[in-house]
């Protein structure tokens, strides 16, 4: 399955835009986005990940359009925004537990056993009763990625995540991402070069709402 992002634009009502003819393939793997602040990454996540609406443009994954069949593509998609709430002071089992059933897991036993592998692959299994208001940086964004995990999407796009993870947890969150990636397509949005130089197959650069660059991280990123 690809995604294919074609001629997309949006102008916000203030008249800034914010994607300007965005055309992109995304293939199964990690792609990095690479862009400073108000380049448009968080833009195009959010009309990926159908929360907000393009002016015009195409964009479909697999057979799903995606700005037209937005059942269809939440079916598929898992989403770590970057402003992630939490309520602090849940139990990161139970919330997931409640998450799991919104996302249709009806089994009680099904649903355990769901939230209790997320909760291993996560490195969150240790921590599982504990509010979530008393996580690390580094465990809220791994609690992210296990919510967006919920019903085995097959695009996972995370904004921004590892802003503001210290050395050691940006480590353990890049290789929970790699291994994400072996199955999944993952779009990771940041202003790292790092970020995408370290895991990401293919990338490219927006400013300004438009794509500099895209193509292998090696050969990109030595242009920049
Ligand atoms: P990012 O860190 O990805 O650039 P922003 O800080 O720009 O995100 O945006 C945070 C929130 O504020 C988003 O929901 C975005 O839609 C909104 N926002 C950003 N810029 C503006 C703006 N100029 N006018 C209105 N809302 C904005
Ligand atoms: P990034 O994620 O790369 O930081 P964004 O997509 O958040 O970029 O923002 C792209 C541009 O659009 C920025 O200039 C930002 O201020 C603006 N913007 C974002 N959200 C809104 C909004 N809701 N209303 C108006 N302008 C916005």
């Amino acid at each position: 399955m690809e995604l294919r992002i074609q001629n997309l634009s949006k102008r916000y009502p203030n008249g800034t835009q914010a994607l300007a003819d965005v055309t992109l393939t995304v293939k199964p793997g990690m792609f990095g986005l690479l862009g400073p602040n108000g380049a448009g990454k968080s833009t195009l996540m959010r009309t990926l990940a159908t929360l907000q609406e393009a002016d015009s443009g195409s964009a479909t994954l697999g057979e799903i359009n995606v700005l037209r069949d937005k059942d269809a593509v939440r079916q598929v998609l898992g989403y770590l925004p970057q402003d992630f709430g939490l309520y602090p002071k849940v139990a990161a089992e139970d919330l997931l537990e409640h998450l799991a059933t919104l996302k249709g897991i009806r089994n009680a036993k099904e649903r355990k056993q769901v939230v209790a592998a997320l909760l291993q692959q996560t490195n969150l299994h240790a921590a599982r009763k504990k509010p979530l208001g008393s996580f690390s940086g580094g465990m809220r964004q791994r609690f992210g990625i296990a919510q967006a995990l919920l019903g085995n999407p097959r695009l996972l796009i995370v904004d921004e995540p590892t802003a503001g993870l210290d050395p050691e947890e940006r480590v353990r969150f890049h290789n929970l991402l790699s291994e994400i990636g072996r199955d999944v397509i993952v779009i990771l949005s940041t202003h790292i070069v790092s970020d995408v130089h370290e895991l990401c197959a293919q990338m490219a650069v927006m400013n300004g709402g438009r794509v500099l660059l895209t193509g292998e991280p090696q050969a990109v990123i030595s242009q920049l």
